[in-house]
């Protein structure tokens, strides 16, 4: 059986939503504001030149059942061990870092909401590799049961020593905002806003002079920033003041300044964490400097000026999106240049700065978009007997990091983008 997917379960959110009165009564009663579909896979002609399309659909429900099936008992996802609830041993390769677990688990949960699957959801499947009948609804609920289980006293979801913090408690986050944007349950207000309150406590400073001048870094409360840490951690404030959150303007306003501070608006070229590596790769040696650079932080950076400055003549945004249309997703693992995470925050980008239903001319978009489908759906595992089925590989510029969990997710979350719901900063409103 496929996965029933999302039609009937936004099909019954709109039902709920025409009874006005009862919905303001749970929204009061709750704080969190319920969102609404942005669009739906099920009309075509909103589909037309804005996005990906319906070839992308059962790519996306492959890569769902290939997370269902490797998400740990407990409901987490482990980047490093996920092949212990493989099928079929030795058919699902790509270890990432085991410190990477609740960013890895994050995304997965997001992938989920991100089709319109909650703890509501009615979609199940008999997997074909495992055979085993597996309840869209129960994976949903057992991932953010873990969440909600390793969050600490502060709010967060991992603790403050965490290499990583960052990266982690900021996708954590998000997939706790986009929870409860979706589902209105208090148990996922309540873990959203401690969530909030600890991402907003560990801003950095920025400098003396400014201190207001400041992102998110893989530290709580450090003295600089990063672009890529600071877009996970702005976008997870966007999608929680989108679901009636308590969220301080202030720390948006930092973040605004800090991609203003490290972007070239020449080129519209950003630095990792100031104006003057704009352009520059970050690079591992001996993991991935061999990798094709990409702009991903232009991406990135284009991502948070847009969600906090909104203003989308922004010149600014117009040099980005021509850097990524020069640079569309190109499947090519000899010539190293796959990156998923440049491809996810390319499209989220174009679809915020470009897409017609936000006033853009779509072309840019477009054309992004068939480069997308032409890199990624030819290249997803395509076997149903085989417990690969359904992901991609992580032999890619950070596969080493987040393994083929992130990998998959990420890929998945970039066909996703397009309807995605109104508390998911990538949607169209
Ligand atoms: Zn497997």
């Amino acid at each position: 059986m496929e996965i029933h997917r999302i039609h009937a379960a936004i099909g019954s959110r709109v039902r709920v939503a025409a009874a006005v009165a009862a919905t303001l009564f749970v929204l009061q009663s709750t704080g969190c504001q319920q969102s609404q579909p942005a669009k739906t896979p099920a009309d075509p002609n909103k589909n037309e030149g804005s996005a990906t399309d319906f070839k992308t659909e059962p790519a996306v429900e492959a890569h769902l059942r290939w997370l269902a099936r490797h998400q740990d008992p407990d409901g987490a996802w482990s980047p490093d061990h996920f092949d212990a609830q493989c099928a079929n041993k030795g058919e699902c390769a790509g270890a990432g870092y085991p410190e990477h677990k609740t960013g890895a688990t994050g995304l997965a949960i997001l992938a989920f909401l991100g089709a319109g699957h909650t703890e509501r959801s009615t979609a199940e499947f008999t997997d074909a590799a495992s055979k085993r009948v597996i309840k869209i609804a129960d994976v949903v609920r057992n991932g953010l049961q873990w969440l909600r289980n390793q969050q600490n006293e502060s709010g967060s979801f991992v603790e403050s020593n965490n290499h990583k913090w960052g990266y982690n408690h900021g996708i954590a986050t998000l997939a706790m905002c986009e929870a409860c944007g979706l589902t209105r349950a208090p148990e996922y207000k309540d873990s959203a806003q401690k969530a909030v309150n600890a991402l907003l406590a560990g801003q950095s400073h920025g400098n003396d002079d400014d201190k207001a001048l400041a992102g998110w870094r893989y530290q709580p409360k450090g003295e600089m920033s990063d672009i890529s840490v600071t877009g996970w951690c702005t976008i997870a404030l966007v999608s929680a003041k989108s679901a009636g959150l308590n969220v301080s303007d202030k720390a948006l306003d930092g973040a605004w300044k800090f991609v203003r501070e490290v972007t070239e608006e020449r080129n519209g070229q950003v630095g990792y964490t100031k104006r003057e590596e704009a352009g520059q790769q970050v690079k591992a040696i001996g993991k991935n400097d061999t990798y094709k650079n990409h702009p991903s932080f232009a991406a990135i950076g284009m991502c948070v000026r847009a969600l906090t400055q909104k203003n989308m003549k922004d010149p600014v945004l117009e040099k980005g999106a021509l850097l990524l249309a020069g640079d569309p997703p190109a499947w090519d693992k000899v010539g190293k240049s796959n990156d998923y995470y440049y491809w996810y925050f390319g499209t989220l980008a174009l679809n915020l700065y470009d897409s017609p239903d936000r006033g853009g001319g779509g072309e840019s978009l477009k054309a992004w978009n068939e480069q997308l489908k032409r890199s990624l759906l030819d290249h997803q595992t395509n076997n149903r007997k085989r417990c690969d089925d359904g992901s991609w590989d992580s032999d890619d510029r950070w596969g080493y990091e987040g393994g083929r969990v992130s990998a998959t997710a990420l890929a998945g979350l970039a066909f996703e983008t397009y309807y995605r719901y109104k508390n998911a900063p990538a949607a169209h409103r």
